[in-house]
């Protein structure tokens, strides 16, 4: 991933725990951890002083590994059982620490009870104060989520040509996968959906071993990682016949959604309004009910982070944040369509991160 930027969101986390009325702030969630001090394994027990001291835990699997990614960053110990225990005791050396936040979203009830039992310090629940400083993304961030958008649509464009009636979901799957990875993506970021033909109406569905007929609508939403930063796209498409008059038109409306969305998006909107820029003009066509999820999500270090783009979402969005817009409209028993791209919230105005080819493809 890069590094460039830990120190500086270290000390701007410091900042965070300070106005928070804390002295320190123990992190747990991995990709909080990973935003902070580069490290990609998959233990450990950290806190960040607001002084912007860090303790870092882990155990004998990462001695060699925590030292090259973290390095010098943090006060580095490897823990052989308990590491919350060792965390108590190293937090003690430092006088003056009175309150203490952490994040009871990822922390474990146990630990958590732990904690709270401790008279030595004030625990409290602080969530959400790395996935703020998270949701606005530096340059290196950016070009990352980009190059991982552009290695997923080679990746579809490499396979398409070849998707035909009678191959299995499974089987177009599994190709796209390895062309992800042939391409440099370093893992999926979530189970990669290909569904067809009525199954297209589910808006999650896992990938089966159904096979694929002439005039299905075939929906790929799929994803690549790259620095450890994910693309999630989705592109719907007719196989082994032209569109039929229904098919045109469902997939002419939510093409127009997206694309209001995609350029009508901006920094300052509430996700609630950004919401309604793609739900409106499928409300208006009467497929409202049809359209039973929220417009996207933020992507980065997870695939689904802060800032929501939702009916439940009043917050402004913040300038820097890179998101996801993907309406769709799901007739149960005959198909649906869903069109995904990741869009920059910039200064300047919304920037497509994935190519935004949306035109229909239809693979005769
Ligand atoms: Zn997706
Ligand atoms: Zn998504």
């Amino acid at each position: 991933m890069s590094t460039d930027g830990r120190a500086d969101r270290r000390a701007r986390l410091g900042a965070a725990i300070a106005r928070r009325g804390l002295d320190a702030l123990v992190v747990s969630h991995l990709p909080n951890v990973q935003y902070l001090t580069g490290f990609t394994g998959t233990a450990a027990t950290v806190a960040l002083l607001r002084s912007g001291d860090l303790l870092f835990l882990t155990d004998f699997r990462y001695a060699t590994q925590v030292r090259d990614e973290v390095g010098d960053a943090a006060r580095i110990e490897i823990v052989a059982a308990d590491p919350v225990g060792r965390l108590l005791e190293r937090l003690a050396e430092y006088p003056g620490v009175a309150g203490v936040g952490f994040d009871g979203a990822a922390l474990s009830w146990k630990a958590g009870e732990r904690l709270r039992a401790d008279a030595r310090w004030r625990f409290e629940p602080a969530e959400g104060l790395v996935e703020a400083l998270r949701a606005r993304k530096d340059a290196g961030e950016v070009a990352a989520i980009r190059e991982a958008g552009r290695v997923a649509l080679e990746a579809l464009e490499a396979v398409l040509g070849a998707v035909r009636p009678g191959l299995t979901e499974t089987e177009v799957a599994a190709r796209l996968e390895l062309e992800l990875r042939r391409r440099g993506s370093e893992w999926h970021p979530f189970p990669t959906i290909v569904a067809s033909g009525p199954r297209s109406a589910l808006p999650h569905a896992a990938t089966s071993d159904r096979e694929i007929r002439s005039g299905d609508f075939l929906l790929l939403d799929f994803g690549a990682r790259i620095g450890g930063y994910c693309a999630d796209v989705t592109r719907t498409v007719v196989v082994g016949a032209r569109a039929d008059g229904r098919q045109r038109t469902i997939y002419d409306l939510v093409r127009e959604a997206q694309q209001r969305a995609v350029r009508g998006i901006a920094a300052g909107m509430t996700g609630r309004d950004a919401d309604a820029l793609a739900r409106s003009v499928i409300e208006a066509r009467g497929f409202g009910e049809q359209f039973g999820h929220s417009l996207g999500h933020g992507v980065g270090l997870e695939v689904h982070e802060e800032p929501r783009l939702s009916r439940t979402n009043d917050e402004p969005l913040p300038e820097g944040a890179v998101v996801t817009v993907e309406p769709g409209i799901y007739v149960p028993g005959w198909g649906g369509v869903r069109l995904e791209d990741d869009v920059l919230l910039a200064a300047e105005g919304p920037e497509l991160l994935t190519d935004g080819d949306t035109e229909l493809r239809e693979l005769v």
